[in-house]
């Protein structure tokens, strides 16, 4: 048996670990496993990826080990040190900076098969190959490094409304079509329409990114995991590695997937979305605005315990400031001496709550909260009219009612928690700051609500002391 073919069969083992793992990442009690078939797949992976490289190696094979070693080593310290001081209310920045690195590595693997064997053996099929696979790489690097600079604050999270802006895309789309067919009449010549393609491309992906409002950024990143997804499968046809090729088709579809859902939790249009904010008017970013509308009703941690203590079925409804504080922990501590004293109490998750899908989940998940005392917007909305305290810890444009009853809202259209139905509504928050989309919370001014300031951690330690 050839090392080649022996490669192939691990390539083969790995892809099937991969998509078990992706099956088990569907669900919560198998989440685990999910992960741990992946990183064994991918471990298969490098282990006979490097077996090839040593293989096909022209230098002598020391060498060549020695080089994988370093750029492993230095990859995996640098990938270890970010794994461990990323806070998790980060990991959206984070995920968009490797979905960066995804496109860049398309583009140079594109560039460098091209200079290296410009005729290729595959013909004009190869040179396809090529020009889109930096094509989509180039589009993934630069949007990515945009997303990465809203959701970091870098960069201001509005859309930029450049005039004519669709028809900026349209002309980058035919320009690109145009450099294509220079690229295949030029042949071995083509290196002109190659790079002259990876700038429009690089601009275009910037340009779609930066139309996108911050409001749309979780569907934008889960975009860009599909289009990193595709980058790999187009590296893997320049390469010839079957396993990449899979890889790759599996993360562009399954992102893609998480897209059109995300797109529908918030009733945004998915195409639009793609198009970079297509069919959006320009004025919608302005519209809604900040400024305080009437008068709120401020409570005190001892209150809200005698609220507590007398209710008998609570919904906590977390949003990013619970991820802020790191409040999960007195939060779980505090639903369960409610539930022991008999109370109902249950979770309320928005999909796109805190800052990447799953959220509040992990959080949960963490400080060991049942799973089925955890409930998604769809289960729980219908709930709310009879219940007597919702809890909202550190959400806010996941609740907000403007959602519904304003239709120039930003938010316009977003499905949203419904809890000023319940008997009493507390907020647990800093100050009257808005939250993510910048636009402020009418549900602070009405009757049923109080406002409970303060860190959401301090403030639930507190009830539970009070209780
Ligand atoms: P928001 O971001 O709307 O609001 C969070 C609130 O938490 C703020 O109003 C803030 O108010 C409060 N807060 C912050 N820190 C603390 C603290 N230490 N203690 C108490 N409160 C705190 O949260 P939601 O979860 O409701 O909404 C998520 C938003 O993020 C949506 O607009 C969504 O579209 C967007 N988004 C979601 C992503 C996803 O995939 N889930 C990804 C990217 C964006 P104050 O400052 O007054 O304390």
């Amino acid at each position: 048996m050839t090392v080649e073919s022996m490669v192939q069969a691990v390539y083969l083992v790995a892809a099937v670990l991969f998509v078990l793992s992706l099956a088990g990442l569907s669900k919560q009690e198998t989440a685990r496993r999910g992960v741990l078939l992946g990183m064994t797949g991918m471990g298969l992976a490098l282990a006979a990826t490097v077996a090839l490289a040593l293989d096909r190696s022209e230098r002598p094979v020391g060498q060549t080990a020695g080089l994988i070693l370093l750029v492993l080593v230095v990859g995996a310290a640098v990938g270890t040190w970010r794994a461990r001081t990323v806070e998790m209310t980060q990991m959206p920045e984070l995920i968009a900076l490797l979905h960066s690195f995804v496109g860049a590595a398309a583009v140079l693997v594109g560039l460098g098969s091209y200079l290296s064997e410009p005729a290729g053996s595959g013909g004009a099929v190869h040179l396809v190959e090529v020009f889109l696979g930096v094509l989509i790489g180039a589009v993934t690097f630069t949007g990515s490094v945009v997303a990465f600079g809203k959701l970091s604050g870098r960069l201001r999270s509005s859309p930029l409304m450049l005039p004519g802006r669709n028809w900026l895309n349209l002309a980058a789309v035919v320009a690109c079509g145009g450099l294509l067919w220079w690229f295949l009449a030029a042949g071995t010549a083509g290196l002109v329409p190659l790079l002259l393609m990876t700038v429009v491309a690089l601009a275009l992906g910037w340009h779609l990114v930066a139309a996108i409002g911050g409001g749309d950024m979780p569907v934008v990143v889960s975009m860009l995991n599909s289009y990193s997804g595709w980058a790999a499968a187009a590296a893997g046809f320049m390469l010839g590695n079957d396993l990449l090729i899979i890889t790759g088709a599996l993360v562009g579809s399954s992102g893609a997937i998480l897209s059109y859902l995300m797109c529908r939790a918030m009733n945004r249009s998915f195409v639009s979305v793609i198009l970079g904010g297509f069919g959006t008017g320009p004025g919608v970013a302005a519209a809604g605005g900040d400024a305080e509308q009437g008068t709120h009703r401020e409570t005190t941690a001892l209150e809200v315990a005698d609220r507590l203590t007398a209710a008998r079925s609570v919904i906590v409804v977390p949003g990013y400031g619970m991820a802020v504080a790191k409040a999960q922990y007195p939060v779980a501590d505090l639903v369960a001496r409610l539930t022991a004293r008999g109370t109902v109490v249950r979770f309320g998750i928005h999909p796109v709550a805190g800052r990447l899908p799953g959220h509040m989940n992990v959080l949960l998940a963490e400080a060991k909260v049942p799973y089925d005392q955890v409930l998604g917007m769809d289960e729980i909305n219908g709930d709310f009219g009879s219940t007597d305290v919702v809890l909202v810890i550190g959400a806010n444009d996941t609740v907000n009612p403007a959602a519904q009853d304003d239709p120039a809202s930003p938010i316009a259209g977003m499905p949203v928690l419904e809890v000023w139905q319940a008997r009493e509504v507390v907020v647990f928050k800093r100050s009257m700051a808005t939250g993510y989309a910048g636009v402020q919370n009418p549900l602070f001014f009405r009757e049923n609500t109080a406002m409970l300031f303060g860190d959401a951690k301090d403030q639930v330690e507190l009830i539970v002391q009070a209780l």
